[in-house]
């Protein structure tokens, strides 16, 4: 938890940046969980009535949270850490997904069978939904999780992270002038908080993004009501380079594909695997960007990367780098962290990492990057399958056939050729492993939060006598 204190019921939110106070928010308990999913569960007949009135409240509310951006960004940033013009485009990501979401619909059909029986499906809400979500993302994350949910006839009960309330608050505030009363509320505070929700009784989904070891918290709680759960969870993405990579052109790409919003992404670039007849070329373009970039507080327009967002994720930081230099790694640049107030660390670029230290292995979420080199490709190929993550991988070279042949291998839920970590919201989202069950994005998102319905009766020639 964030430097806070617990105080008539409230808690401090720290900005990352200064360490100083940015404002409280409501420390809410189970009290507040049960009324809320009560009020979601009043609203959900008049929202799930209908579907051309959801879909225009959703629209209105994709206009209000543009309409707000300028409320909206600078407290992401002020709580996140992440530059203003980043918070912006959570912002305008936010209400896009709104807008994506709010023009589908689901598709009923026959089934086609010759049977002499006509079947079909529709597809039905499943009542309210909890969306837990990290302090990464806050806004873009709720809206992957409420956005669907909402599209589909759902209510929504929604938990941000102790450590990112305040603009997730004043969203909530946003989209009330847009949406029915009691559609979607969000409830904040410190833990048991969200293994309250997740557990409650009148919960049908449970929608969750973090990490892994809370992933597993999650599923075991919603077990005791069987409520359906969608988990996205970590990721330790790998970016293999291949011999005629032209490394000045995709320098520039890779870099921020590791380093944007502080390298606090689950798709993010983690580790990087460089042919070894390249590798010092790869190593020293890395670390001359590392060193250009301007580090600051998110608020001074000259800022590329802010502080990461708490203090724990800082000393995980800390912890995974220095037990890599301590194993024999070598810190191009970078390596420490930055003296003065606030959470930052200096962008660093570790080369010579022995392959088994936790900056490979497992899932470092912050501006530290290893470079490692290859031999055969294969060998490269076989780790970058080798965690317990299968999020998403990238290959990069000048031959884009032969790119793709080698991202084809790769084990992980997305792939990207020469760029990494962009996705598009009618794309389903998912990974293996550690990194999560079902499916986030595109219509495959909407169905998650659907039941099917099926009908089944007999033709009209095909109905024999009344028995
Ligand atoms: P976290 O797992 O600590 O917390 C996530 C959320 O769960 C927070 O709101 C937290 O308050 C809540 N929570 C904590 N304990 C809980 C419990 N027992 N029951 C219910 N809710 C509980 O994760 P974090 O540190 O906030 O976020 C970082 C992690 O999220 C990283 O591992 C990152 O890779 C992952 N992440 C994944 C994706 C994805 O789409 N796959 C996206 C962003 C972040």
């Amino acid at each position: 938890m964030k430097e806070s204190a617990r105080g008539g019921g409230r808690f401090t939110v720290v900005d990352p940046a200064t360490g100083e106070a940015v404002a409280d928010a409501p420390d809410q308990g189970p009290r507040e969980v049960d009324a809320a999913v009560a009020r979601a569960h009043a609203a959900w007949p008049g929202w799930r009535a209908d579907p051309a009135a959801r879909s225009a409240a959703l629209h209105a509310a994709a206009d209000a949270v543009t309409a707000a951006g300028d409320a909206l960004a600078p407290l992401l940033t002020r709580e996140q850490g992440k530059p203003l013009a980043e918070s912006y485009a959570e912002v305008a990501r936010t209400a896009a997904r709104l807008r994506y979401f709010a023009d589908l619909a689901p598709e009923s059909r026959r089934i086609e069978d010759g049977r002499p029986v006509r079947g079909e499906i529709h597809w039905r809400p499943l009542g309210p939904v909890a969306a837990i979500v990290p302090w990464n993302f806050p806004l873009q994350l709720a809206s992957a999780k409420f956005a669907p949910a909402l599209a589909a006839g759902n209510t929504v009960v929604l938990k941000p992270s102790p450590f990112t309330p305040l603009a997730t608050r004043l969203l909530a505030s946003v989209l009330a002038a847009a949406l029915p009363e009691d559609v979607l509320t969000v409830v904040t505070g410190r833990e048991p908080l969200g293994a309250r929700l997740v557990a409650h009784p009148g919960i049908r989904h449970v929608t969750f993004t973090g990490s892994p070891a809370t992933g597993r918290a999650v599923a075991a709680g919603a077990a005791a009501s069987l409520a359906r759960v969608t988990l996205e969870l970590g990721g330790n993405d790998a970016a293999i380079l291949l011999e005629d990579i032209d490394v000045e052109r995709i320098a520039d790409r890779l870099f921020w594909a590791a380093f944007r919003n502080c390298g606090q992404i689950c798709m993010a670039v983690k580790r990087v695997y460089a042919p070894a007849g390249r590798y010092s070329e790869v190593v020293e373009a890395l670390a001359a960007r590392a060193k250009d970039v301007v580090v600051g507080p998110g608020l001074d327009p000259a800022t590329r990367l802010g502080p990461l967002n708490n203090a724990p994720q800082l000393r995980r930081v800390e912890r995974y780098t220095a037990q890599a230099l301590a194993a024999g790694a070598r810190a191009a640049t970078g390596g420490h962290r930055l003296p003065g107030p606030g959470h930052f660390f200096a962008p660093t670029i570790l080369a010579d990492v022995p392959p088994d230290t936790p900056v490979v292995t497992e899932e470092q979420f912050g501006p530290v990057l290893p470079v490692l080199p290859y031999d055969r490709l294969d060998d490269a190929v076989e780790a970058a399958n080798g965690t317990a993550y299968g999020l998403g991988g990238s290959v990069w070279g000048s031959d884009l056939d032969r790119a793709e042949a080698v991202a084809g291998r790769l084990e992980c839920g997305t792939a990207w050729i020469n760029h990494h970590a962009e996705l598009s919201l009618a794309q389903p989202f998912a990974g293996l492993g550690n990194s999560g069950v079902g499916i986030a994005g595109g219509p495959w998102a909407f169905y998650g939060n659907l039941q099917p319905f099926v009908v089944h009766r007999p033709q009209p020639h095909a109905e024999g006598p009344a028995a």
